[in-house]
């Protein structure tokens, strides 16, 4: 029972290699899996698309006992299962789906040692059949995934997650407890500690930069941001991507626009789509009938349909590795929930896009929604203003990052606490639109301090229309009928151009100084921070920028520095034979029934491609090849590549 943690050590990297076919840890999975051998309760905090699921999986095939995983839903966890026994980790799961007599087979085959990996969702710790099966299993290990479903300061809480604490104190023997999560809250942190009654653990917190990604934001008027999309859908027509909306009904226009835009948009020529009469986009959202939002998502997960157009209800049950692209078509409420949608892209670590489309009304319409946001009857009047600042605040930070002209994973990474100065000597890897551009700030102090003086003129009692109209003297019949043209501040922006006059206009909006009235004549008022625009030291900028040309190669969603580590001295990735060898996994995924990524991820088919293995041991060399996948899928996927050669 004495092993060295040498001996450990070695064991868990020969386990990566044999059954996951990786070369070595990522950051924070060592240290984790070296932890939980140990016998030792651990937290781990890292991104989406780190690797967390490795980190239990690796100890439940060298722990001498069961290994149960909690996981919130049950279309991850069917994934999961299904990955974990592709590269042959026996897995298998306990739902409310099945029979009885299917929960007592798993059971069975669980006490029997044939099951190490097993995933239930946290409902059934609560039914006696399955406490009365832990009870008698040798569990070692109990991992908790998505672990923030605890904490009721995170997005997402479940309240079946508060009975896990009661569950582990049920047993008789207490297993190691693992959780984790890629929420960095500090409080949500310690709600977990707490909740889940974790023993002095261990905890594991890795850098929240996600190098594979390329951060692109844009300001665009909310009438263009349909076409905007669906060119850039047309653009990466074999690429699988969501795009979020706020609300349901815009996911269904969008999803009908994308729909009857991008087929005129696309080439004629090249593209081979894998069924070319079913829709490029569907949508998502929690109003849809549940059999048709399965289906929605059994077609984007299967690769059936690229495209999915949803609201922030879809993605925790998302798995898929080759999201190549996340599109916001408006402003999330704070950059948690920004990072956590953007963030389902890329889980493979190639390289991807997220891109967030904004403007001045998406802020003005979400401070509205946070003041007059329902109330809740639980809290007091006091602690409900305290829960508004609170929001308030994480509004701010997520409008900081539409404003800054700072590099956008620096920004990110500042907000989750990381050492901003030790960050500062690293450069963007991932790249960003804000590194790419260059950028011209214009002093508007003088319209601003001018624009606010006319809203004092007309006395709050008229829409932004008016007010331009009044700046830049127009000569219009009803400006002249009402007297307007005696304003003081009539023609005082005469020689300003309009569009500029309306974005200052917007910009003080969405900062506060001036407030725009609901209803069907909007009035343009003082906000709360009118009085500053008449201090003399008032000062007021307005960034312009000048983008970087859209990419013309065919995936400009790939940068063309390749910031993978794989894959040097291999004349590059292959496109043609990368596309050839989709094919076959898309056949191969189609006689398993069973989504694409599960057989192989795009990062390996890639690295395949560039290597072209033929024989065993090159096989073996390709990211993302364990034993398994060489005798399942080796023999099939070397003759393509010969055949391709030929
Ligand atoms: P998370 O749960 O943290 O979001 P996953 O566990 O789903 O992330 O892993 C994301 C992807 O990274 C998977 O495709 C997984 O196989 C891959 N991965 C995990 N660990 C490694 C590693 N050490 N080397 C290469 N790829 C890895
Ligand atoms: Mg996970
Ligand atoms: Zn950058």
């Amino acid at each position: 029972m004495t092993i060295s943690q040498e001996e450990l050590d070695a064991q868990a990297l020969g386990t990566l290699r044999r059954y996951f076919g990786y070369e070595d840890f990522r950051p924070g999975q060592g240290a984790l899996i070296h932890t939980i051998l140990e016998g030792r309760d651990v937290l781990g905090v890292m991104p989406t698309g780190s690797g967390k699921s490795l980190c239990y999986q690796i100890p439940s095939l060298l722990l001498h006992g069961l290994t149960i995983v909690i996981s919130p839903l049950i279309s991850l966890m069917k994934d999961q299962v299904d990955g974990a026994n592709e590269i042959g980790i026996p897995a298998a799961f306990i739902n409310g789906s099945q029979s009885i007599d299917e929960q007592e087979d798993v059971f069975a085959a669980a006490n029997a040692g044939r099951v190490r990996l097993l995933y239930v969702a946290p409902e059934r710790l609560e039914t006696q059949r399955f406490v009365n099966f832990a009870t008698h299993a040798d569990i070692a290990l109990v991992a908790v995934d998505e672990a923030h479903c605890v904490s009721q300061w995170g997005q997402d809480f479940r309240s079946s997650y508060l009975g896990i604490g009661d569950f582990i104190d049920a047993l008789p023997d207490r297993p190691t407890l693992a959780a984790f999560t890629a929420t960095a809250t500090e409080r949500v942190r310690r709600d977990i500690i707490q909740m889940l009654r974790l023993r002095d653990p261990e905890v594991v917190v890795t850098g929240f930069d996600r190098t594979n990604l390329y951060f692109d934001i844009l300001k665009l008027g909310t009438r263009d941001k349909a076409n905007w999309i669906a060119r850039y859908v047309a653009g990466h027509a074999d690429e699988s991507g969501i795009i979020y909306c706020s609300t349901r009904k815009q996911t269904e226009e969008l999803a009908d626009t994308i729909n009857a835009l991008v087929p005129q948009l696309r080439p004629a020529a090249g593209v081979d789509a894998p069924h070319p009469s079913s829709p490029i986009a569907v949508a998502y959202h929690a109003g849809l009938p549940p059999a048709q939002r399965e289906r929605a998502q059994r077609d984007f997960v299967t690769d059936a349909v690229p495209l999915v157009v949803a609201t922030n209800a879809f993605g925790m049950g998302i798995d898929k590795s080759n999201v190549r692209y996340v599109i916001h078509h408006n402003m999330p409420e704070s950059i948690e929930a920004y990072y956590q949608e953007a963030g389902r892209a890329g889980r493979d670590g190639e390289p991807s896009r997220c891109t967030l489309l904004w403007n001045e009304s998406d802020i003005v319409t979400r401070r509205r929604l946070l003041d007059n946001g329902g109330a809740n009857e639980r809290l007091t009047e006091d602690e409900q203003e305290q829960v508004r600042r609170w929001k308030r605040h994480l509004l701010d930070a997520m409008v900081g990052y539409c404003r800054t002209t700072a590099c956008l994973h620096r920004y990110m990474t500042r907000y989750f606490g990381e050492d901003g100065d030790a960050a500062s000597g690293a450069h963007c890897v991932g790249g960003c639109v804000n590194c790419d551009s260059t950028f011209s700030t214009t002093d508007v102090s003088r319209i601003a301090r001018t624009i606010s003086r006319c809203v004092h003129d007309l006395g709050q009692t008229y829409g932004s229309g008016k007010i331009v109209a009044v700046l830049r003297g127009s000569q219009a019949k009803d400006v002249l009928e009402r007297g307007l043209d005696h304003a003081p501040t009539f023609g005082a922006l005469a020689d300003v151009p309009q569009s500029t006059v309306r974005d200052v206009l917007n910009q003080m909006v969405s900062d506060g100084f001036l407030t725009i009235t609901e209803g069907r004549l909007p009035i343009v008022m003082f906000g709360a921070r009118a009085a500053e625009t008449i201090d003399p030291a008032f000062h007021y900028e307005m960034k312009s920028i000048t983008r970087p040309k859209p990419a013309s190669s065919p995936r400009p969603s790939r940068p063309a520095v390749e910031p993978t580590t794989f894959g040097g001295g291999h004349g590059g990735t292959d496109e043609a034979l990368f596309e050839h060898l989709r094919g076959l996994r898309r056949d191969i995924a189609r006689e398993i029934g069973k989504p694409p990524y599960i057989v192989f991820s795009d990062r390996s088919l890639r690295d395949m491609a560039s290597r072209r293995p033929h024989t065993d041991d090159e096989f073996l060399e390709v990211s993302g090849v364990g034993a398994s996948k060489l005798g399942k899928y080796g023999e099939r996927f070397m003759q393509a590549i010969a055949d391709f050669e030929d």
